[in-house]
């Protein structure tokens, strides 16, 4: 069974259009001191004590949780490893994984979307491992982003990791700035859907919606 490496660097930048992003030469550290300073003025804004004990250190964690865990798909650097094997069994009926875990923030509002991705494809020459489908899937969830935007971008991925247009993304999340803010529903789940190939069309699309999580069966 042979092995492709794949350049994430490169893969992560070509699924990169219509993001809006700005490279620039900041080292990490660089980042977490400038972010830091400039919370700690919006904390002192907004009347908090930034020499309170419980407080002191609030700028540093959030500029440190911005950088290397929720935003940290914003550097290419990140991009998982991918290895695809040789699809040496020659299955070629739709796998699809649901309900893979994602987490991720609105970029207008700045707080989370929580919820799922479901993933399918069904394999020409090449063939992933599982927890790949999951690591692509965080990779474009950790930075500020709009749920479609997130949807496409993970499935342009994949379909350039498996060279083949038949791979579906499905995300059910529920977003932070309809449920704690504006209209305050709770319960509203946003679905979106980027279907590629056969998942267009025909008993392929029907069988993926069919064997997707009814949205109220999932508990997030
Ligand atoms: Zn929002």
């Amino acid at each position: 069974m042979s092995t492709d490496a794949i350049s994430g660097a490169l893969i992560a930048v070509t699924s990169e259009s219509g993001y809006p992003h700005l490279v620039n030469s900041l080292s990490d550290d660089e980042k977490i001191a400038r972010i830091e300073h400039h919370f700690a003025e919006i904390m002192t804004t907004l009347g908090l004590d930034i020499d309170h004990d419980s407080l002191r250190r609030s700028p540093h964690r959030y500029a440190k949780m911005l950088v290397n865990e929720l935003f940290s798909g914003l550097s290419s650097e990140n991009f998982p490893r991918i290895t695809t094997l040789e699809n040496s069994f020659g299955y070629d009926q739709p796998l699809i994984e649901t309900n893979i875990a994602i987490h991720s923030v609105c970029e207008h509002h700045f707080v989370p979307i929580v919820g799922y991705s479901h993933i399918a494809y069904i394999p020409g020459e090449r063939v992933i491992g599982l927890s790949k489908l999951n690591r692509i899937a965080e990779y474009y969830a950790r930075r500020p982003q709009v749920q479609e935007r997130l949807t496409c971008q993970i499935r342009a991925t994949l379909s350039q990791v498996l060279e083949t247009e038949n791979v579906a993304v499905v995300i059910d999340a529920l977003h932070f700035c309809v449920r704690m803010r504006g209209i305050q529903d709770r319960d509203a789940l946003t679905r979106t859907a980027d279907l590629g190939g056969k998942f267009r069309a025909g008993d392929e699309r029907r069988d993926l919606f069919a064997s997707l999580t009814k949205l109220s069966e999932v508990d997030i």
